[in-house]
Formats: structure tokens, C-alpha cells, sequence
């Protein structure tokens, strides 16, 4: 999964165009421009609540078309203060979506980085993450009549991929006793980032807004999917050509951040999340100087990204922060920092 999608040469996230019509995916700024607007308002926002800092350094992990972070700062460029003392930082492996990136953000002069260790760590960060989680490699493990074994990639007699089960057997603490044939997922990639970023959180001062799909409990299965133009496809064939993601799994995602010294809120759906941050108003808002066919686009983008039966539920938002609350939470959906875990 790490050759496939970052491989300098060859990997599907360092030369393809992934997003838009003619290319694999959408995703909800490219849906809605609500989305990042309301994003906007909730990191200027939390900007006030850390006290106003400058400078601060405003990040985005995978910033796809800038469209994100381009509708956020359109949308909060009033805030007294905000855009005076914010450095944009954004980690982007792709070229192409860098220079797209670039020209859509260019008045805000960007700064780029392959990767999250790059990053500045010197003063307060409000960071986020749309559908860059989900990107991250996974491991995946079967339970056999033998224990637990890791679904593998080998190369079959012809020369194709094919997968493997490894012939070591492994016991997991805890879920011995799932069916034969249940599958399930680990990302130490995802959780060793998201603690890294809860530790400089703990650290600096801030949050970080992970959004993307998964479940609110754990979950077990197997959520591997390879989709190209638009369709799902074999992750086997045609390597570095086709998105390969899973569902992220928050719950360790959660303990890894709380063990970092970061409190954590939530992780709620995207429904409750973005009306609770005011989507209705929004699109009140800008309904009012919009043409008749423009309300028409502002009203259904809307609707698919707040669909309870679709991207609404499948979809959701946690927060890492030391900040006491966060907006589109609610107070007793955060678990405040444990200030003894980084000593402990
Ligand atoms: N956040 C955007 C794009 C999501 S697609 C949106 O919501 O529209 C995933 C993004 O993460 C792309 O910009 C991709 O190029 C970037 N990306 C994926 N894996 C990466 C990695 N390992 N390091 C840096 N960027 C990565």
C-alpha cells in the first residue's frame, strides 16, 4: 500500500490528478463550498479561544486542490488579526496538486513539505485533515483455524500480485474469539502520526481537525478499496494507478492522542458536526445574492455533504486539542488532557 500510492516514481499519490470529474474521487470541498467555509470558522474560531496568537502556523495534511483551505480563508478573512499573523503550511506529496495548491493559495504564500516531520514546530498549529487519513498503509489480519494471520502481497507463478496469507500465526489480545474468516484492520502508520501531532498540540498549543470515513466504535471487516475513475477496481492491477484506502478506525487513533497529553473531542458524524457549525445559515447567507441557479448548486452540494443516509453519517470529525471545547462539539464529547500522561 506505501509502494503503491507514494512511491517517488510510480505512486498513485505523487503523479496522478486523483480528484474531480476526470479524475478518481470527489471529496466534500469539492462538493460543497460550505464545507470549508464553515472548517474556516470553526479553526478561526479556536484561533480566539487559544487567545489570538501570533505568529501561529496554519496546516493542512493533503490539501488536494487548495479548495479546502481556499474556501476557509475566503470565509474568515474579516477575523481581526487572523490573517496577520498566519503562516499557511501545507504537506502535499504530489506535484501537481502542489502547483494547483500554490496558484489557488498564492496570496497566502504557502510553504510545502513532503512530510509531517518537516513540519515547523515552534508555536501554536490549527491543523486539518480531509480524507488524509484514510490514505495512510494498513495492515490486515484474517482469523484462521490457526490464530491470526496477515494478509500479505506475493507474486503468483505468472508474475501477477496475488495475495497471501503469511504462514506465521499471531494471537491478538482480546479478539481470540472471533469467527473464522473475520477480517480485521491495524494502521500503526495513522497512529503513530496522530500521535506525534497530539504530542506538539500538547506541546504548542492548538488542534487538529481529522476528518475522513470510519466508524464511531470499532470496527471489524475488511474496508480495503482500490477505486479508479469513479469505480471500484482491482487493487492488484495496474499498481499506482488506482486510490487504494480504508475506513480509519478512530478509537486507537483517540487512545493514541490521549496518551500523547492531547484531549480529544468526539469523533461525531459529519451531519452533526457541520449543522451544529451553522450549515443551514451559511447557505441562508449565501442564498441571499445567489442567482436562482447558483442556490440551486449551494442547495444540493449541501445536501450530499450532510446526508444522514450518505456522506453525512459515513464520514466524521474528531478533534485533537488542549483548548476546553471545541466548536461543533458539544462539552461532554471531549475527554479533557490528561496533564500527568506526558510525565507518567
Ligand atoms: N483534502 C483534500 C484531498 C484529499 S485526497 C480534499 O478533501 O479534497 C488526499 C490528499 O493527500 C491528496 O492531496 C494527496 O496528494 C495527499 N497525500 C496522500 N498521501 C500523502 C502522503 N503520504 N504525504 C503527503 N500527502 C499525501
Amino acid at each position: 500500500m506505501t509502494l503503491a500510492l507514494a512511491d517517488r516514481q510510480e505512486g498513485y499519490y505523487r503523479h496522478t490528478q486523483p480528484l474531480g470529474t476526470r479524475g478518481d474521487f470527489t471529496t466534500a470541498p469539492e462538493i460543497s463550498q460550505i464545507f470549508g467555509e464553515l472548517i474556516g470558522a470553526a479553526l478561526a474560531q479556536s484561533w480566539l479561544s487559544l487567545g489570538r496568537p501570533v505568529p501561529f502556523n496554519l496546516v493542512e495534511l493533503g490539501p488536494g486542490r487548495g479548495t479546502l483551505m481556499a474556501d476557509a480563508l475566503r470565509a474568515t478573512r474579516a477575523v481581526p488579526g487572523w490573517l496577520d499573523g498566519m503562516e499557511l503550511h501545507l504537506v502535499e506529496s504530489n506535484i501537481a496538486l502542489r502547483q494547483q495548491q500554490d496558484l489557488k493559495l498564492a496570496t497566502h504564500r504557502p510553504h510545502f513539505y513532503d512530510t509531517i516531520e518537516a513540519l515547523p514546530t515552534n508555536r501554536p498549529q490549527l491543523i486539518v485533515a480531509n480524507e488524509f487519513f484514510d490514505c495512510l498503509p494498513i495492515h490486515q489480519f484474517v482469523r484462521t483455524e490457526r490464530g491470526w494471520q496477515e494478509r500479505l502481497i506475493d507474486i503468483d507463478q505468472q508474475g501477477q500480485f496475488m495475495f497471501r496469507l503469511d504462514h506465521r500465526s499471531l494471537t491478538l489480545k482480546g479478539i481470540e474469539a472471533m469467527a473464522i474468516g473475520q477480517v480485521i484492520e491495524t494502521s500503526p502508520t495513522r497512529e503513530a502520526l496522530t500521535a506525534q501531532l497530539a504530542e506538539r498540540i500538547a506541546a504548542t498549543n492548538g488542534l487538529l481537525l481529522i476528518i475522513d470515513y470510519g466508524s464511531l466504535m470499532d470496527e471489524h471487516g475488511d474496508t480495503f478499496q482500490a477505486v479508479r475513475n469513479h469505480q471500484p477496481s482491482n487493487p492488484l492491477v495496474d499498481v499506482g494507478l488506482s486510490d487504494l484506502t480504508s475506513h480509519v478506525q478512530f478509537n486507537p487513533l483517540k487512545s493514541a492522542a490521549i496518551k500523547a497529553g492531547c484531549g480529544v473531542f468526539g469523533p461525531i458524524s459529519q451531519h452533526e458536526f457541520l449543522n451544529r457549525l451553522g450549515a443551514a445559515q451559511r447557505y441562508e447567507g449565501l442564498s441571499e445574492t445567489a442567482s436562482a441557479s447558483q442556490r440551486e448548486i449551494l442547495a444540493s452540494g449541501l445536501a450530499r455533504v450532510i446526508d444522514p443516509a450518505g456522506m453525512g453519517t459515513l464520514f466524521k470529525v474528531m478533534a485533537l486539542t488542549n483548548l476546553p471545547e471545541v466548536p461543533g462539539f458539544l462539552p461532554q464529547e471531549g475527554t479533557q488532557p490528561n496533564i500527568g500522561a506526558l510525565s507518567a
